[in-house]
């Protein structure tokens, strides 16, 4: 299985300078040979595929410039096959022509291949070794076993840099359990399951979430493109990675706890169109979380044998009662947290009632 490692590096001005040039040729051929591409078709009407585009770069840029050589080949490679893939999925999806890559472009990245032991991770020595950069400083906190296929380097907005690393590893699957959980996907709470378990929206992206509104108001007032416009700009980008990652974090650890004690989770469906026309911020907030929890818990789930389910969100999971299966259309109203069946006499949290009938909704479903 594959699986990708992800650390901050530290690298030397020397090796940033490599690391600027490997973005910058990596951008010039992905330009070149998209527009060769598309001459060739103009004029010609002829079809060039990635193989042509690569000897393309191999025969004629790299003779023309031959700056290309004093970087990585196979971030080259892997440039020309990006913009290839850019290319099929216009053809296959009509989404756009793909677009020339500008100098301006916040994401920052280039892939590189392993072959031959170029691609290292010393876990000890804190250092990962990797082509044209030989030995760079960075913080290994998560060990792994396996053979590198691949590493990307990659440069945030802020500035920070890092290389995800990309491991054929033997996974061991979670052992086999007979726990079952429904959840239901709030606000409040990010998340609740059917056992009664609240995982609250973490507080320290709170925090940030704070300073970056402040931040924000102080931008408003600095003339652009200044000094102080930039460092709070930068300020700002750093302040978006903190919340990305610490949101990254806690989900991982609330999805692997979920998958760790059950084999089959059900919760609902979203429709991730809806969500991004929903300008509420906290709403908004708790949509990107949810999305990547869900994501989370697909993955994790094939990985380990477990079933993950969604059902339809039209289904009426917080008003029925989860006892009797009474419908009370007076639950409709989000103020009211808990209530009591006036058939049965059950006592419910909204949504721990609301987790119970989903994850019955799903055993249903798969009986
Ligand atoms: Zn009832």
């Amino acid at each position: 299985m594959l699986k990708a490692y992800k650390y901050r590096i530290y690298p030397t001005n020397e090796q940033k300078e490599q690391i600027a040039k490997t973005f910058g040729c990596c951008r010039f051929v992905y330009n070149r040979t998209l527009a060769y591409r598309k001459e060739a078709y103009e004029k010609e009407k002829k079809n060039v595929n990635k193989t042509n585009c690569n000897n393309y770069c191999n025969q004629v840029l790299k003779k023309e410039y031959g700056w290309l050589k004093e970087v990585d080949k196979f971030a080259l490679t892997n440039a020309i096959y990006n913009m290839d893939a850019a290319y099929q999925k216009f053809f296959k999806e009509h989404t756009g022509y793909p677009k020339f890559k500008s100098k301006h472009d916040g994401h920052k990245s280039y892939t590189t291949n392993f072959t031959n032991g170029n691609i290292t991770a010393d876990f000890d020595g804190g250092k990962v070794k990797l082509p044209k950069l030989k030995e760079v400083k960075a913080k290994l906190q998560r060990n792994f076993i396996g053979q590198i296929k691949s590493a990307t380097v990659s440069q945030m907005p802020s500035g920070k840099y890092y290389v995800s690393i990309l491991v054929e590893t033997e996974h061991v699957e979670l052992t086999h359990t007979d726990q079952n959980t429904g959840i239901d996907l709030g606000i409040k709470d990010l998340c609740i399951t059917s056992k009664g378990k609240k995982y609250e929206n973490p507080k320290n992206i709170r925090k940030y979430e704070k300073k970056l509104a402040k931040l924000q108001r102080q931008l408003a007032h600095k003339k652009k493109r200044s000094q102080n416009y930039n460092k709070i700009k930068k300020k700002i980008a750093l302040c978006h990675e903190k919340i990305t990652n610490s949101r990254k974090d806690y989900l991982h650890k609330i999805s692997h706890e979920i998958i760790s004690e059950n084999q089959v989770i059900v919760s609902e469906n979203l429709q991730i169109q809806n969500m991004v026309k929903d300008h509420h911020l906290a709403k908004a907030i708790s949509d990107v979380s949810w999305y990547e929890l869900t994501r989370q818990l697909e993955y994790k789930a094939k990985w380990n044998g477990r079933k993950y389910i969604k059902i339809d969100t039209f289904y009426a999971s917080s008003q029925l009662c989860s006892v009797c299966g009474y419908k009370n259309t007076e639950i409709k109203d989000l103020s009211i947290r808990e209530w009591s069946c006036p058939v049965c006499g059950a006592k419910h949290d909204r949504d721990i009632n609301a987790a119970k009938n989903i994850l019955a909704e799903g055993l249903r479903q798969i009986a």
